[in-house]
């Protein structure tokens, strides 16, 4: 495994990897890596032959409150569960790297950040549209992995993708959570054990709204009513949105008469915790899958 700290480097070694003729998969992370992050270079391995694993914590996407500074990480760490996934290349770029004096552009994109947490986190989604177009750029992927954890950011690289003509294939992939379902991230280990406790009704909230939503409840504010109870009735929370919306233009829906994606931000402590589930409508009677 190769660690490549600058981007001319990492363009080169991604231009002689081209010529041999293989295909390269990107995985962008902030490291502090974990089972989630390595569901993806599982799934960019099955896509691409070359693996390149970029680990930035991106100061542009974090806002003057936030936890940048606070942010874990452990370079050594990264490395060795990296390697143990066969990954080829890391790319660990210092912040001066990426980000000179002069820099001074920015991807901005014009709709999909003014819902979810593009509303409390205003400079965000510039931050992230911003380094993973350069990251592009450097690495040159012919795919790159997300995870649909972070389902916001997911539709915003699909549209910048495009939209900016990367040509890159831009795949989303499963949540990985925890055993009793918290989705994995990073911040978790900022939670004492009690908050522990109370993330765990981000989970809980999702999945009694899809099984509102099988027993024929089609009404967002009332399937968001009962959600924030729930959340509420947790210790150390304060709800940021919950929102039922479209999966593709994150607009709000009232009544869900097709596929919704449920999303939900939620500070237990000083720890902002996000999650998402798809919520699937039953047509009339539920079928049971037996009879397929
Ligand atoms: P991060 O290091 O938090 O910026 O995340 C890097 C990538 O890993 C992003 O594409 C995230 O969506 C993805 N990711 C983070 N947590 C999970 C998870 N629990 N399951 C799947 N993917 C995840």
């Amino acid at each position: 495994m190769e660690i490549i700290s600058t981007a001319k480097k990492m363009q080169e070694h991604a231009d002689a990897i081209r010529r041999l003729g293989k295909t390269i998969g990107l995985v962008p992370t902030m490291g502090f890596l974990h089972e989630g992050h390595l569901s993806l270079m599982q799934e960019s391995r099955k896509r691409a032959e070359h693996l390149v694993v970029s680990l930035f914590v991106n100061p542009t996407q974090f806002g003057p409150t936030e936890d940048f500074d606070a942010y874990p990480r452990d370079f050594e760490r990264d490395v060795a569960l990296a390697e143990k996934q066969g990954v080829d290349v890391i790319f660990a770029p210092t912040e001066t790297e990426l980000y000179t004096k002069e820099f001074q552009t920015y991807v901005i994109l014009e709709k999909i950040p003014n819902h979810l947490c593009g509303i409390s986190r205003p400079t965000h989604f510039r931050g992230v549209a911003t380094v993973v177009a350069k990251l592009f750029n450097i690495v040159k992927p012919d795919v790159a992995v997300f995870g649909r954890k972070d389902y916001q950011q997911l539709v915003l690289i699909r549209r910048m993708a495009i939209d900016l003509n990367f040509g890159i294939e831009i795949v989303g992939s499963p949540t990985v959570r925890e055993p009793d379902g918290l989705a994995m991230s990073s911040r978790n280990s900022y939670l004492t054990p009690e908050q522990r406790l109370s993330a765990l009704s981000l989970y809980k909230s999702l999945k009694n709204a899809q099984k509102l939503v099988e027993s024929g409840e089609k009404n967002a504010s009332r399937i968001i009513e009962a959600a924030s109870k729930l959340i509420k009735s947790h210790k150390e929370t304060h709800i940021d949105y919950i929102s039922i919306c479209d999966p593709e233009t994150l607009v709000d829906m009232d009544i869900i008469d097709r596929p919704a994606i449920m999303a939900l931000a939620v500070k237990v402590g000083k720890t902002r915790l996000i999650d998402n589930m798809m919520l699937n409508p039953s047509d009339g009677m539920a079928v049971d899958s037996s009879f397929k």
